[in-house]
């Protein structure tokens, strides 16, 4: 049923584009619209209705995750068999993914269409679907809430571990262990663990070196739990901090709760960058905050909106966006801290609230 009025939604999202189909590659896209979570298929929608299209391997996984679609086995690539398909129940123009089509993608579609349709069948299309993910149903926030807290687990379960002379892939390597045991498919992305100078790399990977006697972790991480990611970021201290870096720290702390506050429906994206960039240039620290606020998290690790400068679009309640301000001094030291922020009908919810995010000494 969800999946259903999901595909009614991008119908008339491609209707809105000059198309009357669509034929949707991406997989997330496809797990969207589907439920279907196998690494090779593609959907095509259009007025005769629509069509899950895979490979032989996924045949039972198929038909139990897209129950109520009509899939397809074939011979050939998915996205070829969905092109045909679309074309033998009239279609007249369908659009295609411009951003996760290769040329060679498009070829294959193409041959497999009537020679007199070939060239206009096609239209490039651009994050239709991408578009509707960014605001999350029910379901979708209930997943994401329980990934978020999973997240804040893992760094309290870690933080025993921070000590000096550990390296940063084995407190890495306790997280992932962790989230596994937990129930979860993996990491979102890459663990981020980056302690004493490494700290002032904004995506400092944890590498071998060891945790320092004195000076900045960071922890940046997420957990893919039931297909969502989280994604946090906290930075302790180790030993006895100077004065500069308990100062700047504080700075990053205020700059990232003002970006939270100015989460609420409504708001516009560069509001919410505007609120959390104001605090570092009062605290003369503008310059070394070298990247956006953040950005919106669901399927994917980066989605839409981006939480940016001067970024027009207009928060809507069932949004999750990260608010991650952040100060890099090279060859000194950085921090980072970061929230998983839910939009709601009023204001917002901090998904990530479980973990602290006080000044911690360890
Ligand atoms: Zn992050
Ligand atoms: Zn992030």
């Amino acid at each position: 049923m969800q999946h259903q009025v999901r595909r009614q939604a991008a119908l008339e999202a491609a209707r809105g584009a000059g198309v009357d189909a669509l034929v949707v590659t991406h997989l997330p896209d496809v797990r969207w619209l589907s439920g279907f979570t196998g690494s090779s298929g593609a959907v095509a929608l259009g007025r005769a209705g629509a069509a899950l299209f895979t490979d032989g391997r996924y045949t039972t996984q198929a038909k139990a995750e897209a129950a109520g679609l009509r899939v397809v086995i074939g011979k050939g690539s998915p996205v070829a068999q969905a092109a045909a398909w679309l074309a033998e129940r009239k279609a007249k123009k369908a659009g295609f993914d411009a951003v996760n089509t290769t040329v060679a993608a498009l070829d294959a579609m193409r041959k497999v269409l009537p020679a007199g349709q070939r060239r206009s069948f096609f239209v490039a299309t651009q994050g239709l679907v991408a578009k509707l993910r960014e605001v999350k149903d029910a379901d979708e926030i209930r997943k994401m809430r329980r990934a978020a807290t999973l997240g804040c687990r893992l760094f309290e379960g870690v933080l025993t571990n921070l000590s000096a002379g550990e390296t940063e892939s084995e407190i890495a390597l306790v997280m992932e262990l962790e989230a596994r045991r937990a129930g979860a498919e993996g990491m979102s992305f890459e663990t981020i663990v980056a302690s004493g100078k490494r700290s002032a790399l904004p995506h400092g990977r944890a590498s071998a070196a060891k945790l320092p006697h004195r000076g900045f972790v960071t922890l940046d991480f997420g957990v893919l739990l039931d297909g969502y990611c989280s994604d946090m970021t906290r930075t302790v201290h180790l030993g006895k901090a100077t004065k500069r870096e308990w100062d700047v720290y504080h700075s990053v702390l205020e700059a990232q709760q003002a970006g939270v506050s100015a989460v609420a429906p409504g708001a516009t994206c560069g509001d919410v960058d505007e609120a959390a960039r104001s605090v570092l240039r009062k605290a003369k620290l503008e310059r070394w905050f070298t990247h956006s606020t953040g950005h919106g998290v669901g399927l994917e690790i980066h989605e839409g909106p981006r939480i940016a400068a001067k970024q027009k679009q207009v928060l809507e309640p069932g949004m999750v966006v990260t608010i991650e301000p952040g100060v890099y001094l090279p060859g000194e030291f950085g921090v980072r801290i970061e929230d998983m922020v839910l939009v709601r009908e009023k204001g917002h919810e901090v998904l990530t609230r479980a973990s602290e995010k006080a000044w911690v000494e360890l």
